[in-house]
């Protein structure tokens, strides 16, 4: 049977742009072409085992062959793969997609289109820029600004509405001179926005008159979207990426792979700009699963913990029923949510997110016999305290956190970040024996808690903030608040 081919827009950077059915394509797929444009968290959404093929630009030397593409799409639909041919905006707004699906339409085989948010109306939304308004645009033009082109300059001119020019910055000065020569007025207001929807993104505002010579001052790079048009002074009353609390901030997350994606996606939507430094990853151990019905107890002291608990109940051909007799105890909010997706509401969650909050909670409750599941390198707050009010406590180890040497290019992005983010002691110790303590000379060290700032501490390290509450949503207000106090 032959496979499936979906022509899938990323959109045009920021990965919340990325449409939900893009992103479930590119979890279900087996293959997945990608461009230059297109972000590295679009494609985290991939399986572990899916083959990301890059077919953009090699280190900036020559695009892959457009034949090679086609080679690549055709080969394995035919092996009946499921194939996401991912690319940057929308894949049939300057992007090729067109050509591709008629050579897929010959070719016999299968395909589907996925729009994208395209840069031509993200870019300038993002910078405060409408491309209609019903006083001052009653349309939008998309055009190509690729020097090769051969444009109808005229016809241009005269269009009753905003244009909008793709791969522009190069021909900047040709566009301007152009526009006027054919009768646009050289007071007309230009935007030029480049790397749109990223947290890096700039916005020169000008003039037909004035654009090349302001564009050369400001070196403006690709990609880059020009907006010629009234509406482009919009800008300067609807501004709103540069006033996001976190914007023009760089924030390292050191977690394990799969947590760190929350506290990176509220930081980003914040306007920070996200270093995953993932520093550790948990490895799940095998453990032989008690019968959880012995316990009136069962903490569970971390979200992972949560998920391998389910992972051990599954492989042992077991489900949440085996709960059924127990409280259950999480360690924060974080972990009761873990829970609650396996279908597990906890009876006990303390607001404070660390084991001396959990044992206060669980001060009233009466214990015979518990059961912690939590990872190996877990205090033992818990379980002593619980054996000292008299309980018989096991502890169920069902992983551990492991360091994973930094890659040079996220430890020099760490190490250049205004804030390095701690969320646990494990993080620390991982993180210095991934990155070195020198990787925290120039960042400020933001920490969930008590126990991992004493873990910092322990390390001749003072943290700059700490979380209240220690939760990843306390440490995020931490951050906020520092980022306001010095502008
Ligand atoms: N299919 C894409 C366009 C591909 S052509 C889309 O629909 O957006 C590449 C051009 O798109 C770049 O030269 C630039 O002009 C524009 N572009 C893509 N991403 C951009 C971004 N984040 N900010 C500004 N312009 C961008």
């Amino acid at each position: 049977m032959s496979g499936i081919v979906h022509l899938v827009g990323a959109g045009p950077g920021d990965p919340g742009l990325l449409t939900l059915r893009g992103a479930r394509l590119i979890a279900a797929a087996d293959v997945v072409l990608y461009d230059h444009l297109v972000g590295p968290e679009a494609l985290e959404h991939a399986r572990e085992e899916a083959e990301l093929v890059y077919v953009g630009k090699q280190g900036g030397g020559p695009q892959t062959s457009q034949p090679e593409i086609d080679r690549l799409l055709v080969e394995h639909a035919r092996a009946g793969r499921r194939v996401v041919r991912l690319k940057g905006g929308d894949p049939f707004v300057f992007g090729r997609g067109g050509e591709e699906a008629l050579l897929l339409r010959d070719a016999g085989i299968r395909f589907e289109v996925v729009p994208g948010i395209t840069a031509g109306i993200a870019a300038p939304a993002y910078a405060g820029i409408p491309v209609t308004h019903r006083d001052l645009a009653s349309g939008v033009a998309f055009v190509t600004g690729h020097e090769r082109a051969e444009l109808d300059w005229e016809a241009l001119a005269r269009f009753p509405g905003t244009l909008v020019f793709y791969m522009g910055v190069s021909a900047l000065p040709r566009i301007a001179e152009r526009l006027v020569a054919e009768g646009r007025a050289a007071k007309e207001p230009v935007a030029v926005v480049e790397r749109g929807t990223h947290p890096d993104q700039r916005t020169l505002l000008a003039t037909l008159g004035d654009l090349a010579a302001r564009a050369r001052s400001a070196e403006i790079r690709a990609p880059a979207i020009t907006l010629v048009g009234p509406v482009a002074s919009l800008r300067e009353q609807l501004a709103w990426v540069e006033e996001r609390p976190l914007h023009g901030r760089t924030v390292a997350v050191t977690r394990a792979r799969a947590q760190a994606s929350a506290l990176a996606t509220t930081l980003r939507e914040l306007g920070a700009a996200v270093v995953e430094a993932p520093a550790i990853q948990t490895v799940a151990l095998p453990a032989e699963l008690p019968d959880l019905g012995r316990y009136d107890l069962v903490c569970v002291t971390s979200p992972t913990g949560a998920h391998e608990l389910f992972a051990a109940l599954a492989q042992a051909g077991r489900d949440a029923r085996s709960l059924a007799g127990c409280r259950v105890a999480a360690i924060g909010p974080g972990t009761a949510r873990a829970l609650a997706e396996h279908g597990v509401l906890a009876d006990i969650v303390p607001e404070r997110a660390v084991a001396e909050g959990l044992v206060e909670a669980l001060a009233g409750v009466a214990v015979e016999r518990a059961l912690v599941v939590r990872g190996a390198e877990g205090r033992d707050v818990l379980p002593d305290a619980l054996r000292d009010r008299g309980a018989e406590v096991d502890l169920l180890v069902l992983y551990e956190t492991v360091a994973t040497p930094l890659a040079d290019a996220a430890r020099a992005a760490a190490a250049s970040a205004d804030f390095v983010t701690f969320t646990s002691a494990s993080t620390v110790r991982l993180f210095l024996s991934a990155a070195g303590a020198d990787a925290l000379e120039r960042p400020r060290i933001a920490s969930i808690g008590p126990a991992t700032s004493a873990e910092l501490r322990r390390h001749g390290l003072e943290p700059d903030l700490e979380a209240d509450p220690h939760t990843p949503d306390g440490l995020v207000g931490a951050l906020v608040r520092a980022a306001a106090e010095c502008r």
